[in-house]
């Protein structure tokens, strides 16, 4: 039995349940959502899982079973949840957290089954944010599942943008796909030919209709945009050959072509004609910006929710895996505890819990923020046009003076007249909320699936070799492949990773950064233990080299902090996902701790819960200030020239008869001298005499403090490891394998 440094009174004694959930994530007043996430959970631990098990991944082909699987989605309101209820829907307003929450249930069994419910969302997703009101009513209504006693069949939608290489993958500008116009009576609608082939398209198996990103072929059309094309339209609409994918196979995946004619109708968000041109109201640029915003939340969710599923598997595989031995006996350590007996394989599953908390909790912050943006982005918009502004840089002009109230306001004291007056100012909400989401977006979308990833392997590692095997529980090895995707799709690491470098350097998210900060330190000073100091040393240190590298150039005048210099500035943006995911995570366990007692099922044993949670908290607070310490140390120093042995560089050595000198003045200096030149020339055997912090030394003192910070995150992880070790979990897993 390995030995802890700490004994523990608070302990958890089952794995968090539901009540504890829906108040860590927020939805514990939210009925709808709830009633979502049970009949996802209901598809997902029955069809979904017995289709993995009976070996459905094994074919690309599109199966009935896997048909049968849609429409498991349309009878548990997974279909509908997208909708509004005047469109065969059940909840209204915004919808970023219920999609969320469906989607984490269905991939806590497989990616796959999530993908194929979010992919008809994403279809719809350009015509639900920019397109016209009869666009909407149309496939919205289509799409929804029969009402009952209706006969029909809903519609499903394919979201078209990657073609062919070389053209649109993470580089949305480069279009292959055309539009020209087709026929134009005098009077009358155009007509479109739109020509587009497609390169991994999701759902397109059975796809009635699709959304296509191209790009005018004809003077007569202005720029680009998206159009909607039916299967029924003239012309040819070829599903394509399915993808002989390595992963998710529960979605159907491939390659389509088009060569339709349809009436300028379908561009979504409508066009206006001017001098003979047709002009379409939102070019494709536009219409991916809104898109990619919100449905990129659901896909980091879903790598999150794997991690977490990982740990009822791997506690039961390392506590039974010695049962059945002879020298195992029931009762004996070695029977009980297993695996669990060694520190190290409890450390590292503590290791993969604490990351899918942070992860989860980053998530579900970001699609509740959407929720919170999306009724004061209205109103944003209502008040400029009534002030006679619209769009482009007359919006950014006017937002600029609201930008600085925003700032203005996270520098108010507590307690000071004018914050009322700001925090009521619709603007100023909106400039601050969209901020936040422009930074937790992607980096969700960017940690979540790609640090996600790293930590599935070793949660898969953890099971031996049963972890790669098809019969693993819980899918293991299944679930780390199909993270890679997760991580690819929708924009890969670089996409997301780009759009970070320029948000977070956004005036108002640095002053929403130093806020947290302040934030952090408040909460330590009342709980300690959840890591929030640590924490908050870690991102005094990232504002501080972001701060420097924004001002530094390298030894040839290079500025650093530039757009083309993606070695430092995506760095950077690895590194503010980890202090951005551990704070959110600290401040869902301080909701729980609050909120908590009053609820009759999560205030059982809430006090083990809340310690255990908060030593995760901890961990990852740990885990992260030394991820940016290593980032933010390598691009402080890494970007300076290491000295050299040449003359000009060792004038800061001593020389060996000089040091003889000093010795008789001040005896013992040369046991301090580390880089000590003979007369001959010859040095110490190293790169050159170590190198000064000249300049640096306000970093160094971070660092210095940021190392002290850790302490006490390895005493939490040795609790939450003894807590791990004893837990109650159910017999058996509640899906097969
Ligand atoms: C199963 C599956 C389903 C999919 N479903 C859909 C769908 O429904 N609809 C759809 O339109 N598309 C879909 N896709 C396509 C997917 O969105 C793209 O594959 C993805 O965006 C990556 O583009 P790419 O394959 O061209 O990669 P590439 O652009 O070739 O990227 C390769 C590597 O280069 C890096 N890289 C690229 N550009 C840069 C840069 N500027 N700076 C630094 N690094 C860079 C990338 O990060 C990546 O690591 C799907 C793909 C798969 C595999």
């Amino acid at each position: 039995m390995a030995t802890f440094a700490v004994s523990n009174e608070k302990e958890m004694l089952t794995l968090p349940g539901d009540a504890v959930r829906q108040i860590l994530w927020r939805f514990a007043d939210r009925f709808d959502l709830q009633m979502l996430v049970q009949s996802s959970r209901g598809v997902a631990r029955s069809t979904v899982a017995q289709l993995v098990a009976a070996g459905e991944r094994n074919t690309h082909e599109w199966t009935p079973g896997k048909n049968g699987m849609m429409e498991a989605f349309d009878r548990a309101g997974i279909t509908a949840a997208f909708m509004e209820p005047e469109e065969g829907g059940f909840i209204s307003g915004p919808k970023n957290l219920a999609l969320s929450l469906a989607a984490f249930e269905l991939a806590w069994v497989d990616g796959g089954a999530a993908t194929a419910s979010l992919a008809g969302f994403l279809a719809l997703a350009p015509i639900h944010e920019r397109g016209t009101p009869e666009q909407i009513n149309r496939y919205k209504s289509l799409s929804a599942p029969p009402q009952p006693g209706e006969d029909r069949k809903p519609w499903r939608g394919a979201f078209v943008l990657t073609e062919p290489i070389p053209y649109v993958g993470v580089d949305t500008g480069m279009l292959s796909g055309k539009v020209r116009v087709a026929e134009w009576a005098n009077g009358e609608e155009p007509w479109l030919q739109v020509d587009k082939r497609g390169r991994f398209i999701t759902n397109i198996a059975f796809a009635n209709f699709v959304t296509a990103a191209v790009g005018s072929d004809d003077p007569r059309i202005k720029g680009s945009c998206m159009v909607i094309l039916e299967e029924t339209d003239e012309g040819i609409f070829d599903h394509g050959t399915p993808t002989k994918k390595l992963v998710h196979q529960l979605s159907s995946t491939g390659d389509p072509i088009f060569s339709m004619k349809v009436p300028a109708s379908r561009i979504i968000g409508g066009y206006t004609v001017k001098d003979g041109v047709i002009i379409p109201n939102c070019n494709h640029g536009d219409v991916l910006e809104a898109v990619f915003k919100r449905t990129r939340v659901a896909v980091g969710l879903m790598s999150s929710a794997k991690l977490l599923s990982a740990v009822e598997p791997v506690i039961r595989y390392q506590r039974q895996r010695f049962r059945g031995a002879e020298g195992a006996k029931p009762g004996s350590v070695r029977y009980e505890q297993g695996i669990q007996q060694r520190e190290d394989a409890l450390h590292r599953l503590v290791d993969i819990w604490a990351t899918g908390e942070a992860a989860t909790s980053l998530g579900f912050a970001t699609a509740r923020l959407f929720d919170e943006l999306e009724p004061i982005e209205k109103q944003k918009s209502a008040i400029l046009k009534e002030r006679g502004i619209s769009g482009g840089r007359a919006e950014m002009k006017a937002l600029k003076e609201s930008a600085d109230r925003a700032i203005e306001l996270l520098s108010l004291k507590p307690g000071d007249p004018l914050r009322t007056e700001l925090e009521a100012d619709p603007l100023v909400q909106y400039v601050l909320m969209d901020a936040e989401t422009n930074v937790i977006c992607p980096a969700t979308k960017l940690w979540n699936t790609g640090h996600g990833t790293n930590m599935l392997r070793e949660a898969v590692s953890l099971m031996g070799g049963y972890g790669i095997t098809e019969d693993c529980p819980g899918f293991l090895g299944n679930k780390w492949m199909d993270a890679q995707l997760e991580a690819t799709y929708e924009g890969p690491e670089a996409v997301q990773r780009r759009q970070l470098t320029v948000t977070m350097t956004s005036e108002v998210f640095l002053a929403q950064f130093r806020a947290w900060t302040t934030e952090m330190r408040l909460i330590a000073s009342s709980r300690p233990g959840t890591g929030a100091c640590t924490l908050a040393s870690a991102m005094q240190m990232w504002q501080w080299t972001l701060n420097h590298l924004q001002k530094t150039t390298d030894p040839t005048g290079g500025k650093l902090y530039h757009g083309q210099r993606q070695g430092v500035t995506f760095a950077l943006a690895d590194a503010l996902c980890w202090l951005v995911a551990s704070r959110y995570q600290i401040l869902d366990v301080l909701e729980l701790e609050k909120r908590g007692p009053d609820d009759p099922v999560a205030s059982e044993g809430l006090e083990g819960t809340v310690q255990f949670l908060s030593d995760l908290c901890h961990v990852q607070a740990a885990a992260a200030a030394g991820e940016v310490s290593r980032i933010c140390a390598e691009l402080v120093f890494g970007y300076n020239c290491h000295p050299s042995w040449d003359e000009e560089e060792h004038r800061s050595c001593f020389l060996a008869s000089e040091l003889d000198e000093l010795e008789e003045t001040m005896p013992g200096i040369s046991a301090f001298a580390v880089d000590v030149m003979g007369s001959d020339g010859s040095h110490p055997k190293k790169a050159g005499p170590c190198a000064g912090c000249a300049g640096n030394t306000d970093f160094l003192r971070l660092q210095n403090k940021l190392t002290a910070c850790l302490s006490g995150s390895r005493l939490a992880k040795d609790r939450a490891a003894e807590t791990v070790s004893k837990v109650m979990i159910p017999e058996a897993l509640d899906y097969p394998a």
